[in-house]
């Protein structure tokens, strides 16, 4: 269990600051509480952000010299579903602790036989097919503390930081797990797994491997100017490239827990091989660069 502390921030972006914990970390994990739950000196910290609440708190603590935090995207427990996730609540959070650059690997299923489970590939692209999620911040709409966002079209041509993706991809070959460098992640609404039609098609359309959770994430991180890497894990085969009964939410788990920890140090030495934030240089982190956004961001 984490041993933590527990304190409360305000990431409400009005001016007043993240009280507590601003500056705190500079590299964000949006993953499950395999990822950081051995860490020594792991503190929690509630942050409350103007779209609610995150999934969780925000858990910091130090990897390779370098300030994290930690975010279990469906909560303790995993009591979320994909689409209940506030993406945007769990986004700003992590900005308003300092963080620049985010990892958030996710486990997948796999479209082509080629990749079974087991295999980690490291997207550069991305559809979204999902349904009924807030993709952005800039909606016009007026939040609770009376300021109103502008409207802001972000380019999203290439959806993931190169330098993230580099890093890795790095972190992979040095532990001996050749990953699969590039593919498209195809994110649907879920929570039920693909059709065989829908995931033949999705096979068709020449896209990778097949997930529920990397959308919003990646564009609600680059409308905070934030780099954003996934790496996929994936866990089955889905439906339309395997024979069987088509995927059970067992499986998944098996084949994840089979790999949580060679996961998890690939993940620590991409946190290691990630540049410093002051020294980031990526589209990510010029996404604003003059553009008003009528909002101050945290
Ligand atoms: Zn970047």
């Amino acid at each position: 269990m984490v041993n933590a502390h527990t304190e409360t921030n305000s990431g409400t972006g009005t001016g007043t600051g993240a009280a507590g914990a601003e500056g705190a970390a500079e590299i964000g994990v949006i993953g499950g509480s395999g990822f950081y739950s051995f860490l020594e000196d792991v503190t929690e910290v509630a942050v409350d952000t103007p779209y609610g609440k995150p999934s969780d708190s925000v858990f910091l603590g130090e990897l390779a010299g370098r300030r994290v935090a930690f975010l279990p995207r469906h909560g303790r427990g995993h009591h979320l579903p994909p689409h209940r996730i506030n993406y945007r609540a769990n986004l700003w959070a992590l900005r308003s602790v300092g963080v620049r650059q985010v990892l958030g690997p996710c486990a997948v299923g796999g479209l082509r036989p080629e990749f079974g489970p087991g295999t980690l590939l490291v997207p550069d692209q991305l559809v979204d097919r999902t349904k009924a999620r807030v993709q952005t911040y800039y909606d016009g709409e007026t939040r609770a503390d009376g300021t109103v966002p502008n409207v802001v079209h972000l380019g999203f041509a290439d959806p993931y930081c190169p330098d993230g993706r580099k890093a890795a991809l790095a972190a992979a070959r040095g532990r001996d797990w050749e990953p699969v460098d590039g593919g498209t992640l195809v994110v649907v609404e879920g929570p039920r797994f693909s059709t065989r039609a829908e995931s033949r098609w999705h096979a068709a359309m020449g896209w990778s491997v097949v997930g529920m959770t990397g959308h919003p994430e990646a564009v609600l991180a680059r409308e905070l100017g934030l780099c954003y890497t996934t790496m996929t894990l994936v866990t089955d085969l889905d439906a339309g490239a395997e024979a069987g009964e088509g995927v059970s939410h067992e499986e998944v788990l098996q084949v994840f827990a089979a790999n949580v920890d060679r996961l998890r140090s690939v993940l620590f030495d991409a946190v290691a091989r990630l540049p410093k934030n002051e020294s980031r240089n990526c589209t990510c982190a010029h996404a604003l660069d003059g553009i008003d956004t009528g909002i101050t961001l945290p």
